[in-house]
């Protein structure tokens, strides 16, 4: 049995009873193909439930229209969801409130907003950023090029050999140079759910400010920001039953209103004049223009989707099936997994197949019907650090059963058996 009601969560979601295997012609036809659809490519994007979609069908059937500028009734409604749906948001991962919620596009436009409206302002020769070597590219570019244009310097924490950071290594990274440290929480690439709050600990006690990817990690399990004491921390909509379009940037109220603006227009201006202009109350200081008003209403049903199933259900649901799927997939002597154990990881398996290249390992699971992830997962110099250019991964959603990674495990054994 599972943790959550796994059958009666999959009757929410349509995409589950779709067949594949015919070509690529038209989206979404079925006609041609044969094979029920095993989806196991949630660490890119999870699929979305009845209730988030027909939120957003409401909204564009009920209360479409501009929000903060009318005073008409519908621009009122719309104002209203759309400011709803950042103090559940805050609710949700324990902030203080809605000043503290900026909508984003995703995850990467979180990061870079830090990077922008702080990082250009703030960082300079004889500073330093501080990351790991398990960085997304959101983050790990984001940085690498924010430093350069600064003059700071950015270093990698490593990664050990069981895919966990060497906290001995962190320690003598972060020093008196160091302004930032910006790590992934739950690593998209290794599984690994790192020690947020002691890292996040590590950088107050030098001054510097510690910013948390947590795209991997909201989707998954409770997360709470004032636990952690994160300064920022980051998610996108669409790897949590969201709508694409969507993301939040979490920021400690005193340090976001310290912030300089980082997109300039219309909604996040009080006063303008010919010679100058005034901001904005937070959040809407830094969101410049008409906003992503359907999505937030779209991660406002989300929220309340996996508030129902219950963070903690969700988290334990993800453990077994990451469990399962390595003890499986571990079973085979040519297969190297990357990253912890199996009892110790987010839910997502990245692996190789001796022999096999991810890509052509990936193809043949998609004549099965089995959607996976085949390439660097947009950490490319971790590829480089565990001596591979690409990598296959599985990563499982609250829809995913035991059935469906045996269905993995099979088409990986036909994939074997093709090359010999
Ligand atoms: N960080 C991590 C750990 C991720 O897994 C992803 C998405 N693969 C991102 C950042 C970027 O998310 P988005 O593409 O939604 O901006």
């Amino acid at each position: 049995s599972y943790p959550i009601d796994v059958e009666a969560i999959r009757a929410d979601f349509p995409i589950l009873d779709r067949t594949v295997g015919g070509d690529v012609t038209t989206p979404g036809e079925s006609s041609e193909d044969t094979e029920p659809l095993v989806y196991l490519d949630n660490g890119a994007t999870s699929q979305t439930p009845r209730p988030v979609v027909e939120a957003i069908v409401d909204y564009y059937y009920g209360y479409n229209a501009n929000v903060h500028r009318g005073i008409h009734q519908l621009s009122q409604e719309a104002s209203v969801a759309y400011e709803e749906a950042h103090d559940r948001v805050a609710e949700f991962i324990n902030a203080e409130g809605r000043e503290e919620i900026v909508f984003t596009k995703n995850t990467t436009e979180s990061m870079n907003l830090v990077a922008y409206a702080w990082g250009l302002e703030e960082l300079g020769p004889g500073d330093s950023v501080i990351t790991t070597q398990m960085e997304h590219h959101a983050s790990l570019v984001t940085w690498q090029q924010i430093c350069k244009r600064t003059g700071a310097e950015i270093r990698f924490i490593e990664v050990d050999e069981n895919g966990r950071l060497d906290m001995d290594h962190a320690a003598e990274l972060i020093d008196e140079s160091t302004e930032m440290v910006s790590l992934v929480h739950v690593s998209n690439t290794l599984g690994t759910v790192n020690p947020v709050a002691e890292i996040t600990e590590m950088a107050h006690d030098v001054g510097a400010y510690a910013f948390v990817d947590g795209a991997q990690a909201v989707p998954t399990r409770p997360v709470d920001v004032a636990a952690i004491d994160a300064d920022f921390y980051a998610f996108s909509g669409h790897k949590m039953l969201g709508p694409t379009g969507i993301g939040v940037l979490y920021g400690k109220e005193a340090i976001l209103e310290s912030m300089q603006p980082y997109l300039y227009g219309g909604d996040m201006i009080r006063k303008v004049t010919y010679e100058d202009s005034t901001w904005e109350d937070l959040p809407w200081k830094f969101e410049a223009g008409t906003p992503n008003i359907a999505q937030a209403v779209g991660l406002h049903a989300a929220i309340d989707y996996l508030d129902d199933i219950g963070m903690a259900n969700v988290q334990a649901h993800e453990e077994l099936l990451a469990e399962y799927a390595y003890d499986r997939l571990s079973d085979h002597d040519d297969v190297e997994i990357y990253g912890p154990p199996g009892d110790d990881r987010g839910g997502l398996v990245a692996f190789n197949v001796d022999g096999v290249h991810a890509h052509d390992l990936s193809s043949i699971l998609n004549d099965y019907a089995v959607a996976i992830r085949a390439g660097d997962h947009c950490t490319q110099p971790l590829h480089d650090t565990l001596g591979t250019a690409a990598s296959a991964r599985a990563s499982f959603y609250i829809y995913n059963t035991r059935e469906e990674i045996d269905a993995l495990v099979e088409a990986v054994d036909s994939a074997r058996q093709l090359f010999g």
